[in-house]
Order: C-alpha cells, then sequence, then structure tokens
C-alpha cells in the first residue's frame, strides 16, 4: 500500500521545512538575504548613502554623491564613540540639523558600554524600529524549526524597562529593549499562538523593578503548567528571577492563596493587569510552598514550570560565566541564544538555537546595516586612519576574528562596536560568527562594562583615603564574583603600611569606605545596576598579606610567562590563581551603602 507523504514546497526552506506558510515565508528572506548578502550589503550601503548624502558628516567627506563601496571606503574614516561625541553633543542639546542622518532624530538609545563613566549615545530614527521588529519576527519561526508545539503553550519571559531621562535639547534617552517595550510594536503587537507571554504589558512596562517582577513571577506560577519555556534577555536577568523567587515565595504563596495581591504593589494598570486571573487556589499556593521551603533549588525551574523545553537567554560573551548556575537551577535544559543585537543596530541570529552554548554562532543579517570588519592583529594597531583595509560581510575567512564595524541607517558611518567575533562558517553566503569578547572589558556582572582604566581609576580615587594612615595599594586585581545572586565585583588589594608603629592601621570602617569610594567612581552603568535594580551586590575589598602578588608572579613564571614580560593581570578568574589569592586573604569588607548615582545624566 502506498503511503502518501506530501510535503508541502511552498513551506520548505534551505533551513528545514518551515512549521506554517508564515514562518516559511520568513524562512525564505533569510533564504535570500544570506544568499545573496554581498549584493543586499551593496544596496544596503548605497540606500544609507544616497539618502544621507546631504548631512553634514558625509558632505565632509566630500563623497561627492557618491554611493559606491570603493570611494566609501576612500573616503570615510573608521571611527570610535568619542570620534563622534561633538556631533552626538550637538544633537543631544538640541540641534536638529542633518548632522549624521537625513532622518530627524527619534531618541537616544543609551548602550551599556560607557565613555567617560557615562553610558553611550546612540542616536536613533524611527524606521529603525522596524528593522529591529523584522529581526524579531524571524526568531520563532527559526525556533519552530526546532521545537515543535509551542503554540500549544506559553513563554514565561522576564523582560524589564528602565529609567529614561531628556537630553538638554529634549530627545528622550533611554536603552534599546526600553524602547522597544514601550513603542507599539510590543505593547499593540497582534495575537501570535506562537509567542504568547505570562507577563502583562502593564507589568514589563512598570518602571519599579520589584512590582515588576513581582508580578511577572506571580503570573508564570499562575500559569506554571502551561509554561514551555522560560527566559530572560541575559542570563543574569533569569538568575534574578529565581533569586527573587527565593526570598519572596511566602509572599507570592499568600497572593496565590488569598486571591489578592499583596499591597506593595501599587500600580494601578499593574494591579488590573492580574484581576481577573488571580483567584484563590490553596492547592497552587501550598504547591509553591512545598517547593521553595526545602531549600532545595537544584531543578526549580522544572519543578515549578514541569513542560519546561528550553530556557531563552543569552549566555554568550560576558554572560558565559552563568551557565553552571542555570544548570543547576534548571537540571540541565537547553540554552537557546537566539539573536546578537546592540544599541547601535540590531546584528543577526542564531539559526541553529538549540546547540550548545559553546558552539553557539550568530548569522549577521545583511539587510540590518553596512558591515565591514577589520582584521584583529590590525585592531590594536591601527586609528580610524582612513586607509585601513576594512573586510567586507562576504569576504572574511573563516577561523579569523575581527572586529565588527559598521555604518547605519541612523548615521553611524565605519564605526567601531567593540565586539571581536570568530568566523565559524557559512549560512549561503552569509558568514556566521562566534561571539569572542568585547575589547577592553575586565569586569561583568550583568550589562555592566568595566575597563581597566576605570578600574584603576576606581582604586586610586579609594586609595586617597589611605593616605592618612600612610598606607599605599601596592598591587591590586580583581574578579567578577558570581556564585551569589546577585554577583558582586572583589577586589583584591596587597597594603605597604609604611608607619604601622603608632597603630594607625587602616582599620574595617576605613576600608569600607574605600570599598563605596570605589563604586562612586565606577561607571554609571555600575552605579545604576546597584541602585536602581540591586542587580549587583556590594563591591568586596580583600586584603591580601604582603608579598602575595609576588607569589603570584612566580605561579605565572612557573607556567611559562617571561619574567621581563610579566604584568599583573587586573582580572583573574583561573581557579588555581582565585585560590592562591583567597588563601592569603587577611580581611575582607563589603560596601556599606549605595553608591550615589550620576551627578549628570542617570541614562
Ligand atoms: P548595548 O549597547 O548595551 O545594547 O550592548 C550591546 C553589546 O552587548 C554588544 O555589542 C555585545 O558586546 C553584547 N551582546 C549583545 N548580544 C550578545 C550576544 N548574543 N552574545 C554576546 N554578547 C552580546
Amino acid at each position: 500500500m502506498a503511503v502518501e507523504t506530501t510535503i508541502p514546497t511552498t513551506t520548505s526552506t534551505s533551513l528545514g521545512p518551515a512549521a506554517n506558510e508564515k514562518d516559511a515565508e520568513k524562512l525564505r528572506f533569510i533564504d535570500e538575504m544570506t544568499a545573496y548578502a554581498d549584493a543586499v550589503q551593496e544596496k544596503v550601503l548605497a540606500e544609507i548613502l544616497s539618502r544621507n548624502a546631504e548631512t553634514e558628516y558625509l558632505q565632509r567627506y566630500k563623497l561627492g554623491g557618491a554611493t559606491d563601496r570603493a570611494t566609501f571606503k576612500a573616503k570615510i574614516p573608521m571611527v570610535t564613540y568619542e570620534d563622534l561625541q561633538p556631533e552626538i553633543q550637538r544633537i543631544a542639546n538640541g540641534d536638529r540639523s542633518p548632522i549624521l542622518s537625513a532622518h530627524p532624530i527619534s531618541e537616544f538609545l543609551t548602550s551599556s558600554g560607557t565613555s567617560a563613566g557615562e553610558r553611550k549615545l546612540m542616536p536613533t530614527i524611527k524606521e529603525e524600529l522596524d528593522r529591529r521588529q523584522l529581526l524579531y519576527s524571524l526568531l520563532t519561526p527559526v525556533m519552530n524549526l526546532y521545537v515543535p508545539g509551542l503554540d500549544k503553550g506559553k513563554a514565561l519571559y522576564f523582560y524589564f524597562v528602565k529609567s529614561e531621562t531628556r537630553t538638554p535639547g529634549g530627545l528622550l534617552a533611554r536603552p534599546v529593549l526600553t524602547s522597544y517595550y514601550k513603542s507599539e510594536h510590543f505593547k499593540s503587537r497582534p495575537y501570535d499562538p506562537y509567542n504568547v507571554i505570562t507577563s502583562p504589558t502593564p507589568a514589563i512596562l512598570c518602571a519599579d523593578s520589584f512590582q515588576s517582577m513581582y508580578v511577572q513571577m506571580l503570573c508564570g506560577l499562575l500559569h506554571r503548567l502551561q509554561v514551555l519555556r522560560v527566559g530572560a534577555v541575559f542570563a543574569s536577568g533569569l538568575l534574578r528571577a529565581i533569586r527573587f523567587l527565593q526570598l519572596h515565595w511566602e509572599e507570592l504563596a499568600r497572593d496565590i492563596a488569598a486571591g489578592s495581591l499583596s499591597p506593595k504593589i501599587t500600580d494601578l494598570s499593574v494591579r488590573d493587569s492580574v484581576a481577573d486571573i488571580l483567584k484563590p487556589d490553596p492547592e497552587l499556593a501550598e504547591f509553591v510552598r512545598a517547593e521553595c521551603s526545602t531549600g532545595e533549588w537544584a531543578g526549580i525551574i522544572t519543578r515549578i514550570w514541569p513542560s519546561t523545553k528550553y530556557l531563552d537567554v543569552i549566555v554568550t560573551g560576558a554572560m558565559a560565566q552563568y551557565i553552571p548556575t542555570l544548570e543547576h537551577y534548571s537540571g540541565g535544559l537547553p540554552m537557546a541564544c537566539t539573536m546578537y543585537a546592540s544599541s547601535e543596530c540590531y546584528f543577526g541570529l542564531n539559526l541553529r538555537p538549540m546547540c550548545k552554548p559553546s558552539d553557539v554562532s550568530y548569522t549577521i543579517m545583511p539587510n540590518m546595516a553596512y558591515f565591514e570588519f577589520l582584521p584583529l592583529e590590525l585592531a590594536a594597531t591601527r586609528k580610524g586612519d582612513g586607509d585601513v583595509q576594512l573586510v567586507d560581510l562576504a569576504r572574511v575567512e573563516v577561523g579569523k576574528e575581527y572586529e565588527l564595524v559598521i555604518t547605519t541607517y541612523s548615521g553611524l558611518c565605519r564605526y567601531r562596536v567593540g565586539d571581536i567575533l570568530r568566523v565559524t562558517g557559512f549560512h549561503n553566503a552569509a558568514p556566521q560568527f562566534r561571539f569572542v569578547r568585547r575589547k577592553n572589558v575586565l569586569l561583568s556582572i550583568e550589562s555592566d562594562k568595566t575597563d581597566e582604566a576605570e578600574l584603576q581609576k576606581a582604586v586610586e580615587s579609594a586609595s586617597e583615603l589611605l593616605k592618612p594612615y600612610n598606607a599605599t595599594v601596592v598591587e591590586y586585581t580583581s574578579h567578577a564574583f558570581t556564585k551569589t545572586i546577585p554577583g558582586h565585583y572583589i577586589i583584591y588589594w596587597e597594603l605597604l603600611v609604611k608607619d604601622c608603629s603608632q597603630g594607625r592601621t587602616p582599620g574595617g570602617e576605613v576600608m569600607e569606605r574605600c570599598c563605596l569610594a570605589m563604586e562612586e567612581a565606577l561607571n554609571s552603568v555600575y552605579r545604576q545596576s546597584r541602585v536602581a535594580d540591586g542587580s549587583i551586590g556590594p563591591l568586596e575589598i580583600r586584603v591580601v598579606r604582603g608579598g602575595t602578588f609576588e607569589e603570584l608572579m612566580d605561579y605565572a613564571i612557573s607556567r611559562g610567562a617571561s619574567i621581563n614580560q610579566y604584568k599583573v593581570p587586573r582580572c583573574v578568574n583561573f581557579p588555581p590563581i582565585l585560590e592562591l589569592l583567597d588563601s592569603r586573604v587577611v580581611s575582607a569588607h563589603f560596601s556599606p551603602a549605595l553608591p550615589n548615582r550620576s551627578p549628570q545624566r542617570s541614562g
């Protein structure tokens, strides 16, 4: 007997058979963009250059209306944020003339990357929201290729907005995700059975992080049997949610039992958003109590949400440090890293989202911006001097590492993002990249990025407090401690106390003030995470005994480091070195208070 196997041709794509016709259309779009990557890039560049031809910036470089690659590459220099700061400042101050972009700047996106301690301000234009939305719309069709049945349940995603400010010229300045969640694209999104999330929009939009988290967690518990995936944008966000459950399960269970919301939730639209779904459910309340009161948190995600198929969180780059903790809480569920994006531009997506975190590669979508790649060997030596040979998207080589350089519709031209990527292969003619690291980041707990210069400045600022004790910091190093939630910075100090004969050694109280002084000297993203969302814990200084850093050097030399070239590492992660340092600790001190937030803008 012949078995009928009709594979509908309309839903077949090079990525696999799509779940439905709507998905097929999106997957075909990915196919088309990646198959013609180079031609798409050429077109994108021509579009950007022609629409912005009259801008002050392009006029300065005398492109004369040219929109081709050769002229662009010959005349436009590669730049960093600092190079563009005068233009960006003028826009922030209210200059509405076409400086970088012919289209009006709609708002500033505040990057978690900083410049002089403050968040970078990325000018953006309205239509960029459509481009971001387009990238988001590709994620589910790709996921549906690997995980069937996502339309049969819900997603428990913890999403948050952050505070927004206005520039002196009146433009909004806020993080890109805050801008997206507050947009009609998100708020008025049409119903999509494959993307039903448990969190009510008012809870996501509530700027009070406690109320927002409380209600998102509550809704996750109420819908626990329908939840098929659990996630947050970054791993650190999901771990904060688990921590929140550890701290507040009793209160949540009480609300579920009574069917009434805690008076701590004062935002009326948030209260309204759960009015219909919060009914007395003593059985569920008992279940939550039974699971959370044992003190055993291993596998808590699958115990509470038993149908969870995977975690949807980014665990690449700085977030890789959280993989073991997430594995512990989820009993080893797969972790899907779906996309790679920034305030400057959304770059691309992972076409194999269920692969192991260590195998994640992102395919940059050629329609998002014009992408160039600075070979890593040149990245360290060359500045934006115009004659640097940048490689085009379709011409990068497998196995090589590059720094990403972008030219966007919003008017950034040959802008260095600061991300280092390694080419792992191609999908059609579009390369796929492993995220290697971000340049110059020493310490990161969540979106904070502290570089060596910032750490140095913070140590210098704090060590001023040691002067009355004739003490100095002779050596220091650091570590981002993430075994507890929230994580915190540990700074190891070796002190030289020149005159301890009069008993004037810096005591615990002085050292605590040093911790706080360091925090106050760190960048505004760090301080905001400490103060506004408590997603970073108090900074700790561990004083190690004299001679420890010499031992560190001996250890490095015993492992093959050159004596002449040895430099104290300003951040350590290698477990034997951490063990060595910890075994020499004579005292540990924590910051006793929250640091002051930026006196200027809080981003
Ligand atoms: P922001 O400008 O604050 O939006 O941060 C953007 C930066 O976050 C990027 O330039 C990357 O350094 C990092 N990032 C974004 N997505 C990923 C990802 N999927 N994996 C690793 N790092 C990422």
